[in-house]
């Protein structure tokens, strides 16, 4: 990540401030006066990813699996993320699986890598790659899927309106990506494959 400076909590409010007013209300009125605090603090939440190296989230992992090498997924986690664009939440569902070689981690995990890359802004692209990627160089396991479906509230509540829209991305890792029987599998197991 580039290089630059934190501003202070007074300063990132005072911005707040400005937001407020540049929508058209009074930032010193009654209402409003505690809102740039609580949405610094908000922000401190939504972007607590940041703070992590995702790397280290994976952290240890177990041979001792009794054989185990078929498919691990976790399916319909809830993902809640902000789009880098509008800054405007992206809420939907992410699925993760990966094949063990030999090795396995503790399932949550998986989900807390979620979480690590969902609480930065995001495109949905690049947190499908993100969360992909860190398994497989990671964990080195056969091979990776995730699909994320979600829905963008910048599509749903401005621009184009598209209410019920969903958007899914997906990306196949090492032998999910070279046998379409093995991503077939994963798509079923997800039911998203009928
Ligand atoms: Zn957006």
């Amino acid at each position: 990540m580039s290089k630059f400076k934190k501003p202070s909590q007074k300063e990132a409010q005072d911005a707040v401030k400005t937001l407020i007013a540049w929508a058209g209300d009074d930032p010193s009125r009654e209402g409003l006066l505690e809102t740039p605090k609580r949405v610094v603090n908000a922000y401190k939440e939504f972007f607590s990813g940041y703070d992590i190296d995702p790397d280290s989230v994976l952290g240890k992992t177990f041979s001792d699996v009794s054989g185990y090498d078929d498919m691990v997924l976790l399916k319909d986690m809830r993902l809640e993320s902000h789009c880098e664009h509008h800054i405007v939440p992206i809420i939907g569902k992410a699925h993760i699986a990966y094949i063990p070689n030999k090795r396995v981690v503790g399932i949550s995990k998986i989900a807390r890598l979620l979480d690590v890359y969902s609480k930065r802004l995001q495109t949905q692209e690049t947190l499908t790659a993100q969360i992909a990627k860190t398994i497989f160089y990671v964990l080195r396991p056969k091979g990776v899927a995730v699909l994320i479906d979600a829905r963008h509230q910048c599509m749903t509540t401005r621009g184009v309106k598209k209410n019920n829209s969903t958007t899914i991305t997906k990306m196949m890792i090492g032998n999910f990506k070279e046998d379409i029987n093995l991503e077939n599998r994963f798509l079923n197991m997800i039911s998203l494959n009928s």
